[in-house]
């Protein structure tokens, strides 16, 4: 398998650290609104990798944080925690908030038909394994103390920011523009380990007792406890958009590595936005759209699923509607290939020689950094080919086939079910009205079967239903 790996800016061939076993990291949501579907690019960019090492044979691991704490606003560790924000706007407390919005972010990623990973961690219930890196870290000199926070000095690391290959006068000048709060903050490129719930956070309703005052985490040290304590360093394969590595994944490498001395993660991973209207969409945009706005629109959560693989991970993708009615209508064209597992002709023609040779095929595009568009594109060639043509093939092997797809894709063309033995009667009523040549009586079954979500095209070995 060959991935891009953001730490070498290179396609490198994967190699875990144990043979046939990879420990994974994702960054999960913030858990103070719902999910937009820019949010769910990057959850099924996951599952696709996910997916892919299963495919190849891999034991995986998977960890997710949820982070439901110390996410402030602004990613230069400014403004109010988002989960304040939102407990302030829907007059609940944080704790509320957090539960109803999991909640809302894990029945989305089931409808999405997300593999569910191997261990979800609230960040709000690694508090000790956060407070055990700080101490850590305080004791090897790579943190000081303010009034307001416990900070990481970034300049104690020689390869800080070797991630995004930005070198720290140059973050310096993006992170000045931002009003620094703390005035004993002694580089604007240090971030908060811990807050102390004084001045602009007295009112903070999360906080925990330390030994340094009461307080709670910053958002960069939940990810590297959490690691820590459920994988160790390194592991195999981290992930998440790309707005995370300059800063997130960043902090969470120097801190990590100052602790442990270890590398943090092998393969660093990062998927593209989702843009809407020509740029990002954001929680905050206003015309951010959620998978329950896709759903009450009348579309398949699945055709979501399958409009994200259409874009290469590291490709931005270009929300729209229209986009999306092309890709629902992409669905019905695979599930209609599905659907002709129930109607196998003996006595058809072939459409190719071998599953087993596509299948090969297939795996190589998902397993050339993900190349879901490239993979899709042969699948949809098949699907047009069985409108075209009836083939008899051994029905097991078809299954088999259709398994492997679900596999990659996670479409569940394999959940739709045979037509009704009535509705067979039906198509067998008008075949024999045909033959009669009663053409009246062999319409009026054929819009029966219509009425009933089913249409039909005749080719010579008989007639084929498909749903409409
Ligand atoms: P958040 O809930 O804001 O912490 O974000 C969860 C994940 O979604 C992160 O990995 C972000 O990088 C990713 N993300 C945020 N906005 C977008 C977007 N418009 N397109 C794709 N991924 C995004
Ligand atoms: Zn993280």
């Amino acid at each position: 398998m060959k991935l891009y790996n953001t730490l070498t800016r290179k396609v490198e061939k994967f190699n875990p650290l144990k043979n046939g076993a990879v420990t994974l990291y994702t960054c999960g949501p913030t858990v103070y609104h719902f999910a937009h579907i820019g949010n769910l690019r990057n959850v099924i960019f996951n599952d696709t990798l996910r997916r892919a090492l299963e495919i190849s044979g891999y034991k995986v691991t998977h960890v997710m944080n949820i982070t439901d704490v110390g996410h402030l606003v602004s990613d230069a560790d400014e403004g109010d925690d988002k989960l304040e924000k939102g407990a302030k706007r829907e007059g609940k407390t944080v704790w509320e908030v957090a539960d109803f919005y999991i909640d809302a972010f894990l029945k989305h990623t089931n409808a999405l038909n997300v593999l569910p990973p191997t261990k979800i961690v609230r960040a709000t219930d690694a508090i000790d394994s956060q407070q055990e890196i700080i101490k850590i870290l305080l004791k090897k000199g790579f943190v000081y103390q303010t009034q307001q926070a416990i900070y990481f000095d970034v300049t104690k690391l020689d390869d800080y920011g070797k991630l995004s290959g930005q070198k720290l006068s140059e973050k310096a000048v993006a992170v000045r523009r931002e009003v620094v709060t703390d005035k004993d903050k002694k580089h604007p490129q240090d971030f908060a380990l811990w807050f102390f719930t004084v001045g602009h956070f007295s009112d903070h309703q999360m906080r925990w007792d330390s030994p340094w005052g009461e307080g709670f985490p910053g958002w960069h040290l939940e990810c590297s406890a959490i690691i820590h304590q459920e994988l160790g360093e390194p592991i195999d394969i981290h992930t998440g958009g790309v707005d995370h590595i300059g800063t997130h994944h960043t902090n969470e490498i120097a801190q990590s590595e100052a602790a442990f001395e270890k590398p943090l993660a092998n393969y660093w991973l990062h998927n593209e936005f989702l843009h809407q209207d020509g740029g990002k969409m954001s929680k905050s945009g206003e015309t951010t759209i959620t998978l329950d706005d896709v759903v009450n629109r009348g579309y398949d959560p699945l055709a979501l699923r399958l409009f994200y693989l259409q874009s290469h991970y590291r490709s931005h993708a270009n929300f729209t509607w229209e986009n999306l009615t092309a890709a629902q209508n992409r669905l019905k064209d695979y599930r209609a290939m599905a659907d002709m597992r129930f109607q196998i002709k003996p006595a058809a023609g072939d459409i190719f020689t071998s599953f087993e040779d596509f299948q090969k095929l297939t795996l190589e595009k998902i397993q050339n950094d993900l190349n879901t568009p490239e993979a899709m594109a042969s699948i949809s060639q098949l699907a047009n080919d069985t409108k075209e043509v009836v083939f008899s093939t051994n029905e097991k092997e078809f299954n088999k086939f259709l398994q492997f797809i679900d596999g990659i894709l996670g479409l569940n063309l394999l959940d739709s079910k045979d037509i009704s033995d009535q509705q067979k009667d039906i198509i067998t009523d008008r075949e024999k009205a045909r033959k009669k040549k009663d053409w009246a009586k062999s319409d009026k079954l054929r819009d029966r079967l219509k009425e009933q979500g089913i249409g039909l095209r005749d080719s010579e070995h008989g007639p084929i239903w498909y749903r409409i």
